[in-house]
């Protein structure tokens, strides 16, 4: 009989595996195992907080999966695995076997670590929105619901975490849509990092479009004919050295401390915590410390033979932990596993990643990088002279063109990873 592959999570790197998979060789079965009926992607979730886009057009079906390509699913919570016997446990009692597996489960949240912060306050009165869904309509509800010149408090996490560039596209959106209908708000970023990806560029853009006063460690590279203002604009960033690591919350006063003893209020806190691999991995035993080792020519977890990860919950070096990332690992995988099952070597694998973020909705910014293995450490490393980050001195053609790139990026992408 053919073999057969399981995945373990449909987001965006389970279901770009199947899908390449079933490409690579339609004789292979492939089984999707999946908690949720409806994937609801995060890129493009803060949209849905700006209100440009509505919820449900960041939902995604897997009718394309399952009808043009042939893959099973089974729409379940897998509770276990015993990799000996290769036996798959599901929450309804059901067993699946496997001859690989795929394990792409996603994130999951360190609670601890600040005082008065926990899983309820993040449910209740302090939204992440960092998985899509429940999480984006409450902090959406919270920012409509803000007062004409109240204050949002963003808080990115340390790294490594989904999406770096993410707070900051959110920061970014908000100024679009406040200018607009609450030009009094202000937007407090309170940072535990001293830099973010695409730092320059978003603070440039920031500079134009929003007032935003560039600090001085930020200065070097950037155009003269920046903007000075003796005050902060819209959007202020307090990075960690100059006091921006929150240590405490107050759910019921909507207050933060910092590091430095000062206390913030907020009539929106958007607290993004801290970031592990999902607990499936941890119930796996796939994890050393927070996230999935693997050995990176075949992507297979360096604690149990035939189980590989991708996607944010494994350790894939300078990656950055995007969709696009989990994209590319998937193509590899597929490619690798067709190989091992047919008893071949694995390829040379090559990876890439794109993150592109919008300053407005007419001013695009981006980091892009290609990726290969290095075979003496191991690591996945960057191709040198490939990659690189939107320039400082680009016109405003050349930002104009990144914002619409994102747009069409967005729409081939989910094409590419679910139909
Ligand atoms: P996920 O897509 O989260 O999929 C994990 C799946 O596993 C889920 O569907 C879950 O239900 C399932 N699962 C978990 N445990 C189990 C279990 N035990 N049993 C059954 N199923 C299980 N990336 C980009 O490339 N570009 C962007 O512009 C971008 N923007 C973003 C904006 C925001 C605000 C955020 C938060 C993220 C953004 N990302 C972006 C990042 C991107 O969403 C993630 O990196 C990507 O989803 C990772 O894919 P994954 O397969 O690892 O995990």
């Amino acid at each position: 009989s053919s073999p057969h592959v399981v995945i373990i999570g449909g987001g965006t790197g389970g279901a770009t595996a199947a899908k390449y998979l079933k490409m690579g060789d339609e004789t292979i079965r492939v089984t999707v195992i999946e908690a949720n009926q409806i994937y609801r992607r995060c890129y493009g979730s803060n949209e849905v907080l700006t209100g440009y886009i509505d919820i449900e057009d960041i939902a995604i079906t897997y009718d394309a999966l399952q009808g043009k390509y042939g893959v099973e699913f089974i729409f379940d919570t897998v509770m276990e695995v015993d990799p000996q016997t290769r036996l798959i446990t599901l929450k309804t009692g059901g067993k699946v076997t496997y001859d690989r597996l795929i394990v792409s489960p996603g994130i999951d949240f360190i609670w601890d670590g600040v005082e008065g912060y926990s899983e309820d306050v993040a449910q209740n009165a302090m939204p992440h929105s960092w998985k899509a869904g429940e999480q984006t309509l409450l902090l959406k509800r919270q920012i409509d619901a803000m007062p004409d010149n109240g204050t949002m408090i963003i808080v990115p996490p340390v790294n490594p975490y989904r999406c770096p560039p993410g707070p900051y596209e959110r920061a970014s959106l908000m100024s679009e849509m406040f200018q607009k209908i609450k030009p009094k708000a202000k937007i407090l970023i309170l940072d535990p990092k001293d830099g973010f990806a695409k730092d320059k560029p978003f603070m440039l853009g920031w500079n134009r479009l929003y007032d935003f006063q560039i600090p001085e460690s930020k200065m070097d590279g950037m155009p003269e004919d920046i903007n000075t203002y003796d005050q902060p604009g819209m959007i202020e960033w307090i990075s960690g050295s100059a006091g921006g690591k929150v240590e405490a919350v107050d759910a019921s006063a909507m207050t933060v401390t910092t590091e430095f003893g000062d206390t913030f209020h907020g009539d929106v806190i958007n607290f993004i915590p801290a970031q592990k691999a999902a607990k499936l991995a941890f119930d796996m035993d796939l994890v050393d410390g927070n996230w999935c080792p693997i050995n990176h020519l075949t992507m297979e977890s360096t604690r149990h033979a035939n189980i590989h990860v991708i996607g944010d919950s494994c350790v894939a070096d300078v990656m950055p932990k995007s969709g696009y990332s989990a994209n590319t690992q998937a193509k590899v995988v597929a490619a690798q596993i067709l190989h091992l099952l047919r008893e071949e070597e694995p390829e040379e694998p090559t990876w890439s990643n794109v993150c592109f973020s919008r300053v407005s909705s007419e001013y695009g910014v981006s980091v892009g990088g290609i990726y290969r293995l290095d075979h003496e450490s191991g690591k996945i490393i960057s191709t040198k002279g490939a990659g690189g980050v939107s320039p400082l001195d680009a016109s405003h053609q050349f930002n104009r063109l990144e914002a619409l790139y994102q747009e069409a990026w967005m729409e081939n992408f989910v094409a590419d990873s679910f139909g």
